[in-house]
Formats: structure tokens, C-alpha cells, sequence
């Protein structure tokens, strides 16, 4: 059966995240990104919202809201500012994610019930300063001493990861040589607080100004063996999973963010008067407008199927990598007309376009670059 219709709830779901966006987001998004201001009071509301935990089961804490409820959200938030969106996307899908659909039993009683209130947040390391795209390469490492986990290396980009609400960091990390000599990666929960462990705040970013974003330093780290997410070895299938649910939530900011620039756009459009008519009477802005309207009713659709393969626990990796990359592209397509069809005041920080369309950079970068979407796709087709 073929629907495209939501469901109530998620009609709900929708118009209630909207108005809390407009109403509690809006007004500070450009305070906070020009002071790089991660608000830890707002990431509270945001909890209180059920912004946070929509895919868990609700023994956890979680409201069970369904994946596609929870993409609708982080779509709404992108609407109106990336950063506060990028807090919830990483809070959920690497932060929460990881620790649900790998941790045991005891690690999801300990961490799951106060990231799914938003009165704590977890990081996702995988990135390090010589390992991107190239996630094999990194160079962090985490050997069994007795029955703890001695780690040593670093992270850096790491979302979430130092602000007063960290609460837990999954961090991938070399552990040992698999059969034929390639290296046996796992992930590891490593807490703040923790000796040997370190979490710095990163500034200056052109884009995403007011989401926390850290370098992490391990020295002698030492942590419970019981700390290991999953099992041994299992690492790298572990942040391959993690990344394919991530994608889908990027793909939701740059459906979210294009959706925002686009009324920003029309709205302007038919108040802003030149030569005696509103700027949209003429066929070119129209037209502008209509292809806007266009990409983000395709990137609409490629996403919404990439969501309901998840949830039908269908293959759905490749249309992620798709949705991601169309999304991202179409965030920046739609805000690049945006500010031009503003002129002048489009690049002045109070007309909050100029904030879209920078924010929409960094959906072609993190969690796999376009590039590598590309790999991801072509791989799909067998090439
Ligand atoms: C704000 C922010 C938040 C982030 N949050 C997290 C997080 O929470 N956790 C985490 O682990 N990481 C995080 N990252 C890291 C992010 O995922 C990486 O930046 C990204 O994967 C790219 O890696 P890189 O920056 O090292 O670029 P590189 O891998 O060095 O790539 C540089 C360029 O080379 C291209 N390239 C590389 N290899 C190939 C290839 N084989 N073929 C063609 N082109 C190629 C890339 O596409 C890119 O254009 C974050 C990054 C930022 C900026």
C-alpha cells in the first residue's frame, strides 16, 4: 500500500514542535550564534518537549514516537536555527543511538533515561585529526589491562561532547588485529570526570555557531571493561550502523533548513517593492521560487521513503546516503537563492537568511561528505 499521508499524530507532532520553534528557538538563534552561545536551558525545553529519545522504547524513557515522528522533528527545529537542530539530530542519533541499539542492559538503564529528558547529552568519536572520511585510519587505541580499558588517542568535531550536560562519550578505538592482520576496532563508553580523559570546547566554526563541538584527549584513560558497547571487535559495524540512522537525521536539517530559507524567500518576495510591483510579479523570482518549491518536495519524498525502509526494517543505507545528499544539496541551492532574492538584506545577520545559508555547509561535510555519499551510492549500484 502507497500513502503519503502522516498521521494524525505526526500532523500533531508537527504543528506543536512549529510553534515551540517560532516561539522559543527563533528569538534567541541570533544572539546565540553570534556569541557562540550553547544553551543548556534550552536543550532542558527541548526535553521537556520529547524532542529527545522519540525512537526509544518508553522502558527507557523514551517515547517510542516512531523514527519518521522523530525526523519530522529535527525538521521543524531546522527550520528555524541548524545549530539547535544539530543538538538534537547528534543528541539522538549518535548520542542516544549507539547506547539503544548496542549497549547492554545495565548501560541503557545507567545513561538512557536522563539523555531522553534532555537533562544529559552523549557524543559520538569516531572523527580524529588525521581520520575523516577515512574512518580506518584512525589511530586512538584502547588495550585490556585486567579488567579495565586503558585508552589513548584523541577525537576531534566532536558534537555534544563538552558542555555541562555531557553525561557519556562512545568512543571508537583500535583494540586489537582481527584474522589476516586488519585492526579489530570497538566502542567504548567513556565518562566525564574520568582520569586520563579530557573534553575541549571548540570555537570559530563558520557554521552550527551555537552547538557544542569538542576535541577529546585520552592519556592513560582508564575505564571499566565493563564499559565495552556491545561486543569486542564489533566497532566498526557499530559506527557504520550509527552513521546510516545519522544520515537520515542531516538529511532532516537540510529538509528543515531549505523548508526555512524557502518562506523567508517568498515571504520577502511579496512585500519587498521594485519598480511599483512586488519582486516575486517577476517570471524570474517566480521562477526561482518554483524550483525551490520544487527540490524540497523531491528531497521531501526521498527522505520520508528513506525513513519508512527504517522503520519497515527494510535495507534502507543507500536511499540514506541519497536522502543525505539530496537534502544537504538542496538546503544549499535553496538557500543560496534565498539570500538573493533578499539583495542587500540578505547578507545582514537580523534577516537570519545569511544564518541558513551558512549553517547549510556543513550538511555536505559532516557524518560522511558529499563525496563520500557518492561512494556510498555508486557502491549500491555495484560499481
Ligand atoms: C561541526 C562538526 C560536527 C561534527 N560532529 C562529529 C561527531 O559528533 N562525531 C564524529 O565522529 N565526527 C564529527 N564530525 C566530523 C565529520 O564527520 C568529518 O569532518 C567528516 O567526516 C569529514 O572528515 P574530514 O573533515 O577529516 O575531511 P577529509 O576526510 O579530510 O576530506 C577532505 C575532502 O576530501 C574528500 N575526500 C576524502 N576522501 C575521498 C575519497 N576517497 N574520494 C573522494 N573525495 C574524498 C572529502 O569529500 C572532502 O571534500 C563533525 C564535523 C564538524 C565540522
Amino acid at each position: 500500500m502507497m500513502s503519503f499521508e502522516l498521521t494524525q499524530e505526526q500532523e500533531m507532532l508537527r504543528k506543536s514542535i512549529r510553534e515551540f520553534a517560532e516561539g522559543e528557538i527563533k528569538p534567541r538563534a541570533i544572539e546565540m550564534d553570534e556569541k557562540e552561545r550553547f544553551d543548556t536551558g534550552l536543550v532542558g525545553k527541548m526535553g521537556e518537549m520529547g524532542l529527545f529519545g522519540m525512537f526509544v522504547d518508553e522502558k527507557y524513557g523514551g517515547s517510542h514516537a516512531g523514527y519518521l515522528s522523530y525526523i519530522i522533528a529535527v525538521e521543524e527545529i531546522a527550520r528555524v536555527d541548524g545549530s539547535t537542530a544539530a543538538t538534537i539530530a547528534a543528541g539522538n542519533s549518535l548520542g542516544i543511538g549507539p547506547i539503544y541499539y548496542f549497549g547492554s542492559e545495565e548501560q541503557k538503564r545507567t545513561f538512557l533515561p536522563k539523555l531522553c529528558t534532555g537533562e544529559a547529552l552523549a557524543g559520538f568519536g569516531l572523527t580524529e585529526a588525521n581520520a575523516g572520511s577515512d574512518a580506518g585510519g584512525s589511530k586512538t587505541t584502547a588495550v585490556l589491562d585486567g579488567n579495565e580499558w586503558v585508552i589513548n588517542g584523541s577525537k576531534i568535531f566532536i558534537t555534544n561532547a563538552a558542555n555541562p550536560l555531557t553525561s557519556v562519550v562512545t568512543v571508537q578505538a583500535i583494540t586489537g588485529q582481527k584474522d589476516g592482520g586488519r585492526r579489530e576496532y570497538s566502542c567504548i563508553l567513556v565518562e566525564p570526570g574520568t582520569r586520563g580523559f579530557e573534553a575541549k570546547e571548540m570555537h570559530g566554526k563558520l557554521m552550527w555557531r551555537s552547538s557544542n563541538t569538542a576535541e577529546l584527549y585520552f592519556d592513560d584513560c582508564r575505564v571499566p571493561a565493563g564499559n565495552l558497547l556491545g561486543k569486542r571487535g564489533e566497532g566498526f559495524h557499530q559506527m557504520l550502523q550509527t552513521l546510516d540512522g545519522g544520515r537520515l537525521s542531516i538529511g532532516s536539517m537540510g529538509l528543515g533548513g531549505a523548508q526555512g530559507a524557502f518562506e523567508m524567500a517568498l515571504k520577502y518576495s511579496q512585500e519587498r517593492v521594485q519598480f511599483g510591483r512586488p519582486i516575486c510579479k517577476n517570471q524570474v523570482i517566480a521562477f526561482k521560487l518554483a524550483d525551490m518549491a520544487t527540490r524540497i518536495e523531491a528531497a521531501r519524498n526521498l527522505l520520508y521513503k528513506a525513513c519508512w525502509l527504517r522503520e519497515n526494517n527494510k535495507p534502507f543505507g543507500q536511499v540514506a546516503a541519497m536522502a543525505k545528499l539530496y537534502c544537504s544539496e538542496v538546503m544549499k541551492f535553496v538557500a543560496t537563492e534565498a539570500v538573493q532574492i533578499h539583495g542587500g538584506y540578505g547578507l545582514m545577520k537580523e534577516y537570519h537568511v545569511e544564518r541558513f545559508f551558512r549553517d547549510q555547509k556543513l550538511l555536505e561535510i559532516g557524518e560522511g561528505t558529499s563525496e563520500v555519499q557518492r561512494i556510498v551510492i555508486a557502491r549500491g549500484l555495484g560499481i
